[in-house]
């Protein structure tokens, strides 16, 4: 199949399990009968369904939400991957739980793009936020990866931080862009911090790990209208960019006139750069469907529907990550992903981006809100 016809973008959990609980994710509130259906994605589960989606995937995410390495399948299921040739492969991890085995493999070009999660430098922080982590542990597999790589004279896997912006670590992100340089790591994600859906105030962690006793999870928004706010975030994002890294500030930052040239410059340069990162087939696969695509981007604001799936371990699939406690699109144990794809939910979703008739699961959403196409 020719690389024309690689036009998904598929988010796929290998597990519907956690070894952290973070106080941002609704994982750590899950509670009572949510516990009861964990279960690992298996070799011979993901062969079947790459048979249908696989040769159709130009960008392939390892992870959904959950943690990846905890699947004990994870490198025969990588070998099936590597064979099928995907242009663009990217696992998202809290990396606890690198064995050497993964570690190998991650550097052998099995991964293309590492992004890990990490929302401080601090050790007690960093411990506080991913509750059940060891920050030590991470940071010694972090060296591991580099120094394989080094030895190997590898390119892949890019690393990359994923940063959860919360009022908590907000004042930190100086000091985290200080951690990557370090690291050798060039590129920071801020994502935008959202309450879980089933956030509980009274299962937080509270003392155990330090947790200040009237901590709130509620009141972490950052504001992003304040004066104060934007300039301070605005000067890390200069200061980042003096160390070389690209640091992705939340959707919500809207940049002022001279922020925003700055900022396109960055974005070159950084895509520039990153380029050279991907696969072959990775470029050409991505380059020709943003073009064959880019008519109908232009009409929506937001064209995920049409473009990417989320398959969770249990066979659920969604349209979009944050999609998660919404009725999911279909089952791909009772039908296959073709049928799904074109049921009437799929269209009846469609049709309401199109139209601007968002979807409940959609009404919280920054591109929705705002209307326009920016991931
Ligand atoms: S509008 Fe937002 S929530 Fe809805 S599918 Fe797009 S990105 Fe996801």
């Amino acid at each position: 199949m020719g690389l024309l016809n690689r036009d998904i973008e598929l988010r796929l959990d290998l597990t519907d399990r956690c070894n952290f609980k973070c106080i941002m994710c609704f994982k750590g509130y899950e509670t009572g009968r949510d516990q009861s259906r964990k279960s690992d994605m298996t070799v011979d589960f993901f062969k079947k369904i790459t048979g249908e989606i696989l040769p159709r995937v130009n960008i392939l995410h390892l992870s959904a939400g959950y943690e990846p390495l905890l699947n004990k399948e994870l490198p025969a299921i990588l070998s099936e991957i590597k064979q099928k040739n995907v242009p663009q492969v990217v696992m998202t991890s809290n990396l606890m739980a690198l064995t050497d085995h993964t570690a190998d493999l991650l550097t052998d070009g099995y991964i293309h793009e590492l992004h890990v999660s990490m929302d401080s430098a601090d050790k007690n922080r960093y411990e506080m936020i991913r509750q059940k982590s060891d920050f030590d542990r991470v940071v010694s597999n972090l060296e591991k990866i580099n120094h394989l790589k080094l030895l190997k004279k590898s390119k892949y896997p890019k690393i990359v931080f994923n940063y959860v912006l919360m009022k908590l670590n907000f004042n930190e992100l100086k000091d985290f862009v200080d951690f990557s340089a370090s690291l050798g790591i060039r590129e920071i994600n801020c994502a935008e911090f959202r309450v879980p859906y089933n956030y509980q105030k009274e299962l937080l962690p509270v003392g155990s790990r330090g947790l200040p006793a009237d901590f709130d999870l509620a009141e972490q928004h950052i504001d992003y209208s304040s004066p104060k706010i934007k300039k301070d975030l605005m000067q890390v994002v200069k200061y980042a960019s003096g160390k070389g890294i690209f640091l992705n500030v939340p959707y919500k930052f809207d940049l002022n006139g001279s922020g925003t040239l700055m900022r396109r410059k960055q974005q070159v340069a950084h895509l520039w750069a990153k380029s050279s990162l991907m696969t072959f087939r990775g470029k050409m696969a991505f380059g020709l469907n943003y073009l064959k695509k880019y008519p109908i981007y232009r009409k929506v604001s937001c064209s995920f529907p049409w473009r990417q799936i989320i398959l969770t371990a249990t066979g659920e699939v969604l349209p979009c990550c944050t999609w998660s406690d919404s009725p999911s699109m279909g089952n791909i144990h009772g039908e296959t992903l073709a049928q799904i794809w074109n049921n009437e939910k799929y269209f009846s979703v469609r049709a309401g981006i199109r139209d601007g008739n968002y979807p409940d699961a959609c009404k919280e959403c920054i591109v929705a809100m705002k209307k326009r196409h920016g991931i």
